[in-house]
């Protein structure tokens, strides 16, 4: 039996780049819904993402996350700034966790109000929304590429399915399946789709989440490649593994050859 081929993307930092979107929408999340006594929401602050904050977001993995950070940023007293930054990102987790507890906050009710926020826009206006989010053209190409050539394309991501779609349609991109954070972890994801798909390639800008992919022995056969284009640290450049290629953005044309 021979599988259907497949290649699998990542979202954010793959496709496109949002940070323009994750801080609209999570600093909008943070002044409408968080009411938190904490800040103050100066409507200049939505004119652009801080560098502190593009800083941050090789150290994310979900969504809800950022909206602790633009907390944190904001702050009206002991903000975030460039000479606590470093503290912040090396001990990244922990301190998510700790900002989780002493706020009392929880991380899906935190995931529901950047949801409510993206809502609230796409309800208001739609196009300003989406203009948000810069697409990577090559990669864009290459997806529409791949479909001419018969080899579908998935999209799995931690951003929300129904907003991934609405950016997809935006592109005139319409991959098999869009699974969000609604359908679990990446890892357990591209399990499944091992089952039932020959896959090409995963291409995704979260080392991790490579490293754990190939560590799993059910999906340790899936091509990986690190998008060198997206959020990366630059520490993930170094030390990779050689079963995870660093893929260049001049260089996504080669892979249709695969
Ligand atoms: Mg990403």
């Amino acid at each position: 039996m021979s599988f259907q081929k497949i290649f699998l993307f990542d979202f954010d930092g793959v496709i496109v780049d949002g940070i323009k979107e994750y801080w609209h929408s999570s600093l909008l999340a943070c002044e409408k819904y968080l009411n938190s006594p904490y800040i103050y929401v100066d409507q200049k602050l939505y004119k652009r993402a801080p560098n502190l904050f593009k800083e941050i977001r090789p150290s994310v993995k979900y969504g809800w996350e950022m909206i602790l950070i633009v907390h944190e940023i904001i702050k009206t007293e002991n903000p975030l700034k460039n000479n606590n930054k470093d503290d912040f990102i090396n001990n990244y987790h922990q301190n998510c966790q700790r900002l989780l507890n002493e706020n009392s906050w929880i991380a899906g009710d935190l995931q529901k109000i950047l949801d409510k926020s993206r809502n609230y826009q796409i309800d208001k206006d739609f196009k300003s929304w989406v203009n948000l989010h810069n697409p990577f053209f090559e990669i864009v190409n290459f997806m529409k590429e791949l479909s001419k050539r018969g080899i579908k394309t998935g999209v799995i991501t931690t951003k929300g399915k129904i907003f991934t779609e609405k950016i997809l349609k935006q592109l005139n991109i319409f991959p098999e399946f869009t699974f969000g954070y609604e359908s679990g972890t990446k890892i357990k994801i591209a399990e499944k789709l091992s089952q039932t798909y020959e896959i090409l390639g995963f291409i995704e800008d979260r080392k991790k989440t490579l490293i754990d992919i190939k560590q799993n022995p059910e999906t340790s056969h899936i091509p990986c490649f690190l998008a060198d284009w997206g959020y990366l640290k630059e520490s993930d450049r170094f030390n990779l593994s050689h079963e995870i290629k660093l893929l260049k953005l001049d260089r996504i044309k080669d892979l249709v050859a695969i």
